[in-house]
């Protein structure tokens, strides 16, 4: 028999119920947000990667499933939504404000353990093409409500502002002499980011001890960037938004310039907590070659994560089960399911009609229906019976009644 690869989960029944849950939730509520469904690709260009999200960073150096294909070029399983969003609103020729809302698997190749995968899953919006710290405000606001919605309890948003990149230049400097002078306590992957990447090294949990008195962006920001983040805050405060200043956050990836932010709760209990994560990245379309600037904001909810801290979902699956007790009716009985299924009504039958009265109800039972209907003798009166499973109540009802009935109850 052959098993499912390391870090990858078939999400089934009854786990898939909360998935759905979590899945509804977004679209709904991305649409409540006008934000507009995309659906991307899950292969790339190897090079959107590297240039956009970084060629030091982890998920670039260590995490991506590169191979090339048959024609020999470099692709890449999709890491992340954002890159591949960019690249889809500057190819489709898009001027101004685009919302888009995706959702679908990602690929790390990662040390699996809990809340870690390496095919895990993300719904992600994008707000492209607007510099303004409402927007901000607008993806960090709707990740909250997504959160409280499903029912993740305890929910934390850590934020900060890295400020724009002009501001970096001179803390950087500052940045990369204090981590030098503490060179010989640092990880030997923060030693090699010294000159490559500084700013990585302030979310290494391995040198958390040298990081806590290292120099902060947040300092340093220049005069725009803290506006643009005092924005952010009031319009959260406003939106009744709870947060915790976070100075040291930093987010892994290069893109990002003024706001990040991240959401955990204090339900997920492991090492990997946060359940999403987010910024500003004004300067990704230009580092994927764009002459286009398309400031934008956007953030990636991990959904194996939410789901672990969503509660049981209780789903009643079914409103009526079909029973056939005459097996001469069993053409009104396919017809029947057919006008209830279109009526909106959750219903099943034995596809079979071939299994025995008793077995029938069996299914019934076990499909957690509300009501079986029986089509029997009474059907050329234009009448079913409907029992109610949970009481054993059973009434003939006109065939044309049935919808009203089951409202009614
Ligand atoms: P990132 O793009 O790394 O900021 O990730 C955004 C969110 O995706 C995180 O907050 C996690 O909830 C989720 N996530 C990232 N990597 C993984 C993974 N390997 N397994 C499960 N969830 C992940």
């Amino acid at each position: 028999m052959i098993s499912r690869l390391k870090g990858t989960d078939d999400i089934l029944p009854p786990e898939s119920h909360r998935w759905r849950r979590l899945l509804r939730a977004f679209d709904d509520l991305a649409q409540r947000y006008g934000y507009d469904l995309a659906v991307m690709p899950a292969i790339e260009s190897t090079e959107l990667f590297s240039r956009a999200v970084g060629e030091t960073t982890d998920v670039v150096e260590k995490q991506m499933y590169t191979f090339e294909d048959r024609g020999g070029r470099s692709v890449t399983l999709r890491p992340e939504f954002t890159a591949g969003m960019v690249r889809a609103y500057i190819d489709s020729g898009a001027q101004g404000i685009v919302k888009l809302a995706a959702a679908g698997p990602q690929f790390r190749y990662e040390q699996p353990q809990k809340g870690r995968r390496r095919q895990f899953y993300q719904v992600d919006l994008e707000y492209l093409g607007e510099a303004a710290p409402g927007a901000d405000a607008e993806v960090i606001e709707f990740s909250y409500r997504l959160l409280e919605m499903v029912g993740v309890d305890g929910i934390g948003l850590r934020l900060n502002s890295i400020g724009d990149a002009s501001d970096r230049i001179a803390y950087r400097g500052l940045l990369q002499d204090y981590l030098r002078r503490h060179q010989s306590d640092l990880s030997e992957d923060s030693r090699r980011r010294i000159d490559s990447n500084p700013l990585r090294v302030l979310d290494s949990k391995a040198d958390a001890e040298v990081v806590g008195d290292a120099p902060v962006p947040f300092d340093h920001l220049g005069a725009e960037a803290a506006d643009h983040f005092s924005e952010v805050r009031s319009a959260l405060d406003t939106l009744g938004i709870p947060f915790e200043l976070d100075p040291r956050l930093v987010r892994g990836l290069d893109y990002y310039n003024r706001t990040v932010f991240e959401f955990y709760s204090s339900s997920f209990e492991a090492a990997q907590s946060s359940l999403g994560g987010g910024g500003r990245y004004d300067p990704l379309a230009e580092l994927i070659g764009s002459r286009q600037a398309v400031p934008a904001v956007g953030v990636a909810m991990g959904c194996d994560r939410i789901v672990e801290a969503m509660a049981a979902v209780e789903v009643r699956r079914l409103n009526i089960y079909v029973v056939v007790a005459d097996r001469d009716r069993t053409s009104d009985a396919l017809r029947w399911v057919a006008d209830l299924r279109g009526r909106g009504l959750k219903v099943d039958w034995d596809a079979s009609t071939a299994r025995s009265v008793k077995s029938q109800f069996k299914a019934a039972n076990r499909s957690g229906a509300d009501v079986v209907s029986i089509v029997g003798a009474e059907w050329s009166a234009g009448m079913v019976s409907m029992k109610v499973l949970g009481t054993g109540e059973e009434s003939k009802v006109p065939v044309e009644e049935v919808e009203e009935w089951m409202k009614q109850r």
